[in-house]
């Protein structure tokens, strides 16, 4: 299996769309970044995963408000997160 079946977005595009992901999470982009960002997920795989971690992390904190956060499952996310990043920028 490779990541590279498709014609891959290079790292720094990556990274740009990375910095609107935490925003689109947020629904603080306009409906036109929505809809580029939107369309990047769907081709980009590791951007994909970044998006689903990010939704899993920010699920977790709003949790934590209330009751403390399973330390052990934070450190598995956060680990997560890091191997993403990492492939992402291999890439
Ligand atoms: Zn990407």
């Amino acid at each position: 299996m490779s990541a590279h079946d498709h014609e891959a977005p290079s790292a720094s595009e990556c990274a740009d769309y990375l910095d609107q992901i935490v925003y689109f999470i947020d629904n603080e982009l306009d409906e036109a970044d929505c809809t580029v960002v939107r369309a990047h997920l769907d081709s980009c795989n590791p951007c994909l995963e970044k998006y689903d971690l990010q939704r899993t992390v920010k699920s977790i904190v709003a949790r934590s408000c209330s009751e403390p956060a399973p330390s052990e499952l934070r450190a598995k996310v956060l680990l997560r997160i890091r191997q993403v990043q990492v492939r992402i920028t291999d890439a």
